[in-house]
């Protein structure tokens, strides 16, 4: 939902770092095993990217994503927890590297929380094969990854933003509403551009109803609203309504600026918007 450049390590490369240290653990010949499944696993992150190009994570088969000869519960504890989560493995350098890619910590997927973990966009236990795809990793805050879980939607209506691969912060899609009851607050949604189309729309919609966003939205601005209640006041009384609209507009144009769609450009934006609030509503 808020961007990321595409990470630079090629699935591969990232594969091949994450097994380099493994040992053969005697008869059960994991090392040998592992490096058997390579090229497989080279072909499952061409199937996937090409899948990304055209939009069609959503008929990515299981069967197509499995490490050939390796159990999937094993290969994702010998490719990516002793591969590339524990601290001394040889693909941790590529884990931290994803993890600071988020601008100021922040997770991708809602915008707010700090990253602190990697998420599996595709999940790692039915595709373990992009369990170490840096294409598949995605820095999140705790809460975006347990929200997601296992989640993996085979329709495309219902297939989550992916940070690397979709664009929407170009136009206009949060918006909310001033709830006049008391105590006043706002109310968050989204408001798809009908150059979207139904897929975009309904794939938005989705993404923000999953990771509870409207909730986390609203607590964050319904807190600053009670923060600039005494100033607001100060200009209704020096300047009235005019005053506390071109504040509130001053407000929403420095951080819209910043963050097309962030919830602080649209709390105050939507405060501006709103007649009785500019004439004082936010007294009460
Ligand atoms: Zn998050």
């Amino acid at each position: 939902m808020w961007p990321l450049d595409l990470p630079s390590h090629p699935a591969n490369r990232s594969y091949e770092t994450c097994i380099s240290r493994t040992r053969e653990m005697g008869t059960e010949k994991r090392r040998t095993r592992l490096n058997d499944a390579a090229k497989a696993v080279e072909k499952a992150a061409l199937s996937f990217r090409k899948a990304a190009a055209s939009q069609d994570l959503h008929q990515l088969k299981e069967d197509d994503f499995k490490v050939p000869g390796v159990a999937d519960r094993n290969a994702v504890d010998w490719i990516y927890k002793n591969g590339m989560v524990d601290k001394r493995s040889p693909g941790r350098a590529i884990y931290d590297d994803l993890m600071d890619a988020a601008e100021d910590e922040r997770c991708p997927m809602c915008g707010w929380g700090r990253v602190s973990q990697l998420d599996h966009f595709v999940p790692k236990s039915s595709f373990p094969a992009l369990c170490v795809d840096p294409l598949n990793l995605i820095p999140a805050c705790g809460e975006c990854n347990r929200a997601k879980g296992e989640y993996w939607s085979t329709d495309v209506a219902g297939t989550l933003l992916h940070p690397y691969l979709d664009r929407v912060d170009n136009d206009q899609w949060l918006d909310a509403r001033v709830i006049h009851d008391a105590p006043l607050r706002l109310a968050f949604f989204v408001t798809a551009p009908p150059a979207w189309g139904k897929v975009l729309a309904s794939r938005v919609h989705h993404h923000f109803n999953r990771f509870g966003l409207a909730k986390l939205y609203a607590s964050q601005a319904n807190r600053t609203l009670r923060n600039i209640q005494q100033s607001l006041a100060g200009q209704l009384r020096a300047g009235g309504e005019a005053m506390v609209r071109a504040y509130l507009l001053d407000a929403a144009a420095s951080r819209l600026a910043v963050e097309y769609n962030g919830w602080e450009g649209v709390t105050y934006r939507t405060l501006a918007a709103d007649e009785a609030f500019c004439r004082g509503a936010f007294l009460c």
